[in-house]
């Protein structure tokens, strides 16, 4: 059975994953909102990566920073200036594209470097280059393009009510740098010692150029970072460490081997502060496809907004008595595009015989929107069901439904990725017991109503 966007796009607006933004004006390109079971798929995964990286970590603390910042934070960042996308477009077919494979190519047949290219490529040298090399649109094969220019990717608005210079404002590209302006402050609040790390969950925007397929690629999106701080010269071991932390937390979550790769930076293709960056990517239905970027960043960033805000950012070491700018290693991932990651892993159409197809969402309990589907096999039994429910849904996030046959209501639990049902029967009134069928194998039990919880206790563990 073959596993398509398609069909993973269709099944999250219908039943309540995912719809498109603004659906009824017609929607806004590129954006989605969350739905009823979208938004608890969503907060569990970036429950699980708190309490793994944070709550559960002896290491790490968090923080929930503002998204508009002063823009001195961009110009020590490097976004105001680098952080910007080369453009071009077909003047026959008015179609845009990217065009930093272009430099990259011209960079390397000259020997420079990317960053270089971009700025010393005159728009004449790279006319000449695209006739030399006969470059022409991806689209409709014409060769007749404008110049490239540079894009910047941040969300520019205006803070207070005058819409001038001084009062220009952007909306973050990324949660990091509100850690690292506060570090001293948590550093001081916290008491932690260098190893430590802060991490903080929250919304990003950037103005991509080429958002698409689905959400993996959004212009305003979440992030989990995790910025770890650490003595220099210890950063590669580090390193090391974050690196199999993020594969064992997906790993951890169902995620499966053969879905995912880790792919190392080559020394040509790291960001000129960084010492090692690792990708790990996911293998969608629509390709391969980055959750994950894991870098080494060295002193780059504190040493950044040391020299524009003019604040002492080391860290004075008080048993070995030396003070030195900490190093940085970052573990950057996309709430959104993990969340997919994981609803297409859990996509699974199985093939019951006799023409008879199962869909089911095979998350991992910890991650699963609903966790207990509560099924009275009549209504006459909704009474005692509901007590069931009303006691479970305390703990759980829990869903009853006395809806149509029991056969259909498994299915409809299964199609969104339920675990565990409970049928509560005629049989429940007299033995006080109830059935409990497993969404994997639809394997059935019978289990005392009052064992219910211990039961279940260990059940959405990760
Ligand atoms: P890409 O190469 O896909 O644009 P990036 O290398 O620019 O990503 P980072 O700046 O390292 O990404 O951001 C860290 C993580 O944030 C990414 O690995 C991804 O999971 C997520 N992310 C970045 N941009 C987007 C986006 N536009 N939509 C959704 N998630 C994003």
């Amino acid at each position: 059975m073959e596993k398509t966007m398609e069909k993973i796009v269709a099944l999250a607006k219908a039943r309540g994953f995912v719809y498109p933004g603004s659906e009824i004006y017609g929607g806004l390109a590129n954006t989605w909102d969350y739905g009823n079971l979208g938004v608890e798929l969503k907060n569990n995964v970036k429950k699980a990566w708190w309490s793994k990286f944070i709550q559960q970590n002896p290491y790490n603390v968090g923080v929930d920073c503002a998204i508009l910042m002063n823009p001195q934070t961009w110009v020590a960042s490097g976004h105001l200036g680098g952080f910007s996308d080369p453009l071009m477009d077909c003047k026959e077919c008015h179609e845009r594209f990217r065009a930093d494979k272009l430099i990259e190519d011209y960079a390397s047949e000259h020997g420079i470097e990317f960053e270089n290219a971009v700025d010393a490529w005159s728009q004449e040298e790279m006319k000449s280059y695209i006739d030399e090399h006969s470059i022409n649109c991806p689209t409709c094969g014409k060769h007749n393009f404008t110049d490239i220019r540079q894009f910047n990717l941040m969300f520019k608005t205006f803070q207070g009510v005058t819409e001038d210079a001084k009062n220009v404002v952007y909306l973050r590209p990324e949660t990091a740098q509100g850690i690292f302006v506060n570090f001293k402050n948590v550093q001081r609040t916290s008491r932690k010692k260098i190893p430590f790390g802060i991490g903080q969950v929250g919304k990003s925007f950037r103005n991509e150029i080429t958002p698409g397929n689905f959400t993996f690629r959004t212009r305003e999106f979440e992030q989990m970072e995790l910025e770890f701080f650490c003595e220099p010269d210890t950063d590669l071991e580090w390193f090391a460490y974050w690196k199999q932390f993020c594969i064992d937390w997906l790993l951890s979550l169902g995620m499966k081997k053969e879905e995912m790769r880790v792919r190392d930076h080559e020394a040509a293709e790291l960001s000129f502060y960084s010492k090692a960056t690792t990708d790990i990517e996911f293998l969608f239905p629509f390709g391969w496809g980055e959750l994950w970027g894991i870098a080494d960043r060295t002193d780059y960033d504190l040493t950044q907004h040391q020299n524009v805000s003019k604040e002492d950012l080391g860290y004075f070491d008080d048993e070995k008595k030396i003070k030195y700018v900490p190093y940085v290693i970052e573990p950057s991932l996309g709430a959104d595009r993990v969340t997919l990651a994981f609803l297409c892993g859990a996509y699974d159409e199985e093939d019951l015989g006799e023409g008879d197809i199962r869909t089911v969402l095979r998350f991992h309990p910890a991650l699963a929107p609903v966790k207990i589907g509560v099924l009275p096999l009549s209504k006459k039994l909704s009474e005692g069901a509901e007590k069931v429910f009303t006691d479970l849904c305390k703990l759980y996030n829990c869903e009853f439904d006395d809806r149509g046959n029991i056969g259909k209501r498994y299915r409809r639990q299964d199609e969104i990725g339920t675990p565990f049902c409970i049928t509560y029967d005629f049989e429940s009134e007299t033995d006080g017991c109830v059935t409990v069928r497993d969404r994997d194998t639809m394997e059935q039990e019978r289990i005392r109503i009052e064992d219910l919880k211990t039961y279940f206790e260990k059940k959405f563990e990760f």
